[in-house]
């Protein structure tokens, strides 16, 4: 018998990974439809930009107003991506408590982005962790291409260790995997998934897939397999990854709902209301994306004549 669980979390991560890597600029009023609109559909995290220098991802520049004109839902957890104490500095500001710190864990990526090791990176957070505490924000940590980057292939599950061994050094509790490359595969997300847990039982993790070679959902359902319950995947399917070729999106967070309701796992979210989320921002982009049930609709849509 299969285990799968009862229920899995799905963090809408649209308002940062999707549209971050979208041309079209959004309004903040935009912006802030579609987070109250996805809260309203079920979701119980939410990633909501970054604070990060708006040179570096003009998409994200008007984040704290969003943060500060969005209405918010007692109970939902609103995050937002940060590089540095800055970035701290102006989530406290705009009323944000859960901020994402990212690595990669690819040394050839790391050294290339910034000269340092991706342990040497995440020490380099012990200012954020320091400031974080003392001023009441959650941290939770980002080990992205932590399946496979392209110049250096697959990641051993040695050097995912000691990158997570470094964020348990500077107290962060929570943490995501991010295929970022598409490079995962189920029977990798499986060992991994299984591996990390066994290892770092008090860390509670997230996984999180690009559907770049079509393994997206499937490396879900390894995931599930693997005991781990919380996913990100993002409206639409919208996403790509500046330093991987032909990327496509992140998992299309309608694909993920339909598939687990199908499977009898339940999810939070209402999936119609997020079908016409999905199909608004595909309006607003004004391109196709990569979403399997906005093309070919429910399961239970189908009927014979
Ligand atoms: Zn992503």
């Amino acid at each position: 018998m299969m285990n799968w669980p009862d229920k899995i979390v799905i963090c809408e991560v649209g308002p940062r990974d999707g549209l971050q890597n979208e041309k079209s600029l959004f309004t903040v009023q935009q912006k802030v439809d579609l987070i109250e609109k996805t809260v309203q559909a079920g979701a119980k995290i939410i990633e909501i930009g970054s604070f990060v220098h708006p040179k570096a991802i003009p998409q994200m520049a008007d984040t704290d107003e969003v943060a500060k004109k969005m209405k918010r839902v007692d109970g939902v957890e609103y995050r937002a991506l940060v590089m540095n104490v800055r970035g701290l500095e102006r989530a406290e500001a705009a009323g944000i408590s859960k901020a994402k710190l990212t690595v990669s864990a690819s040394r050839a990526h790391s050294m290339s982005n910034s000269k340092r090791t991706p342990e040497e990176v995440v020490q380099g957070f012990a200012k954020c962790a320091a400031y974080a505490a003392n001023h009441g924000i959650v941290l939770s940590g980002a080990i992205s291409t932590a399946f496979g980057y392209p110049v250096e292939g697959r990641i051993p599950l040695e050097q995912i260790y000691s990158v997570i061994a470094a964020f348990r050094e500077i107290g962060v509790h929570e943490l995501s995997l991010s295929d970022t490359t598409g490079m995962a595969n189920p029977q990798q997300v499986y060992e991994y998934g299984r591996m990390v847990k066994e290892k770092f039982p008090d860390v509670s993790w997230f996984l999180h897939f690009h559907n770049t070679r079509g393994m997206g959902l499937a490396n879900v359902v390894s995931g599930m397999l693997a005991g781990i319950d919380r996913y990100d995947a993002c409206f639409a399917g919208l996403g790509g990854c500046p330093f991987a070729p032909g990327a496509s999106g992140n998992i299309a967070t309608e694909d993920v709902i339909h598939m687990c309701h199908e499977m009898g796992i339940h999810t939070d979210y209402d999936l119609d209301a997020m079908i016409s989320i999905g199909r608004s921002v595909q309006n607003m982009i004004g391109h196709d994306t990569d979403s399997s049930i906005l093309r070919a609709g429910k399961c239970s849509d189908i009927t014979c004549s």
